[in-house]
Order: C-alpha cells, then structure tokens, then sequence
C-alpha cells in the first residue's frame, strides 16, 4: 500500500511518498509560489515519477502544514504540530522533545513514547527565530545558508548581535559590515541570535526540555544552528538526515494509519 503526505509550509511544499514498509519511495520539495494548488499538484506528480507511481497507486493522502486546506488531493488533513510528533518518533522512537524552526516560526513539542504530543509552545508571529531571520542575513551578507556552518567552524569570536527583531538586527548587521567585522564572525553571532531566541522562548513558556531532543525543519539543515543548538543541549541531539520532510513523513505516516483503518 502506497501513501502520501505533503506539507505546504510558509516557505516551502514537501512530499514524501511511502511504500509499503513504510520505506520513504521518494521525497521532493520547493519554495512556495502564490499559485499553492498547481506547485503542490506539480511536487505530487514529480513524486509520483521518482517512484514509478501513478496518482490511481495511492491509497491516502494527508495535508499538514500552514497551507494543509487547500491541499486539492488530500483525503485529510493534521496539524504540522502533530504530523512532527509522529514523524520523529517514527524516526527516533527515544525522542521525547522536538525543536522545529520551520520558515516562519518555531516549536518546541514534548512527545509521549508512542509519538503523541504531550504539550508544545510556539513563537510569537515574528521573524526572529525562524528561518526567515536566516533568509534575510544569508541575503544581507551574500553567503548561502549552506556555508553557515564552515562560516561559524572557522570563527574565531561570535560578533554580539543584541536586537532579537529580525529588522532591527539587520541594521546591527550593515554596520558590524561597515565597522569591519569579520563576516564568519557575523554569522557565528547570528546562529548565536536565532539559538538564543528559540531557547528562550521555551524557557518563558516554562517549558521543560527533555531528552532525547530532535531538531527539525529547514533550520535544521543549517550546520551553524545546528553545532550551537549541541552546544546549547548537548552533542546528542537529534538531527534527521532531511529535516525539512519531518513533517511530511508524518502526514504520510498518519495516512497509512488512515489507510489500514479502512478509511482509504
Ligand atoms: P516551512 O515549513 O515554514 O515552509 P521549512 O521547515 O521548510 O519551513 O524551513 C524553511 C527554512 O529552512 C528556510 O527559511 C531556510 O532558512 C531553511 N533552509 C532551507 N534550505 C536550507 C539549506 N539548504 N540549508 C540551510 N537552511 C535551509
């Protein structure tokens, strides 16, 4: 039996396609464009290609993320909160606390053993903390989010950026350039910013970080967010090989439960 989940995130649309062993068949991603239904038909479709697949081999589908109404084809959708839940416990049955810093906001979600969600907090609508911040300094400073984490290795001091508002830190931004400072000194600053704010965050909330801790969403796949996240809770943490599909895998995880429930 073959299922689909697709995430319409704020930034970017993923599906993942599960076969029947619940082995990913094929995983595919693009930045979102106003026109939501054509790029999530046309990320089904290439899926589907990638894994030899007709739309008719599919028994379910489910939607998550910010956009999941207008998914055209899903039979269902969940919310991204518990579609993360389900996918990391599918990936790391001892995770019990989630870090996802998605494009537009982050999370902090404690999980049960059996992959529920047992309570979360969110950030505030608000680009600092998310993987906008990252977006608007990779274009402000010219480097690709790919090279933050060689940026940060071969910093030797982490430039202080105090604003935690992602406008304001970018005005901090322009004159650290202007005063000389070093740029991999200015990224180091900057994961040292977005990590801070998302722990914080959670500390506000008075929310209790438990191992095994897992990092999801695109963030995730930022090197230099990553080493200061470890050194923040530790070296083992959790990262999923393709972070930004956590919660697709878990949309098609929930379809295939869907499926077999006899929904499909
Ligand atoms: P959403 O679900 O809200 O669309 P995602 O979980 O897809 O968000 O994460 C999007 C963020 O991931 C982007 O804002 C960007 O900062 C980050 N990102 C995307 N691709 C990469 C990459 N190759 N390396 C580092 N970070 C990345």
């Amino acid at each position: 039996m073959n299922v689909a989940g697709i995430d319409m995130g704020s930034v970017a649309t993923k599906v993942v396609l599960l076969g029947d062993a619940d082995e990913v068949l094929s995983y595919t991603v693009a930045s979102a464009r106003p026109d939501a239904e054509a790029l999530a038909w046309s990320l089904l479709n290439q899926a589907l290609v990638e894994a030899r697949l007709k739309r008719e081999d599919l028994s379910y589908i489910v939607g998550t993320g910010y956009g999941r109404y207008i998914v055209p084809f899903a039979n269902e959708n969940r919310t991204e909160i518990m579609c993360h839940a389900v996918g990391v416990n599918h990936l790391f049955p001892t995770a019990r606390t989630i870090i996802d810093i998605g494009g537009q906001d982050s999370k902090a979600i404690r999980i049960t053993k059996d992959g529920r969600v047992r309570d979360f907090v969110m950030s505030d609508r608000c680009a600092a903390g998310t993987g906008r911040f990252c977006d608007v300094m990779a274009k402000v400073l010219r480097v690709p989010l790919e090279k933050w984490g060689e940026m940060l290795a071969t910093a030797s001091k982490r430039a202080k950026i105090s604003s935690t508002c992602t406008v304001f830190a970018e005005t901090e931004v322009i004159s650290q350039v202007a005063q000389k400072t070093p740029v991999n000194e200015i990224i180091a600053g900057l994961c040292e910013s977005l990590t801070s704010r998302v722990l914080q965050m959670a500390q506000r909330l008075g929310f209790e970080i438990e191992p095994d801790i897992c990092f999801t969403g695109g963030v995730a796949m930022n090197a230099g967010i990553v080493q200061v996240l470890k050194e923040n809770l530790g070296e083992s943490l959790l990262v999923p090989e393709q972070p930004q599909s956590t919660g697709a895998l878990g949309a098609a995880i929930l379809a295939k439960r869907f499926a077999m429930q006899g929904k499909g």
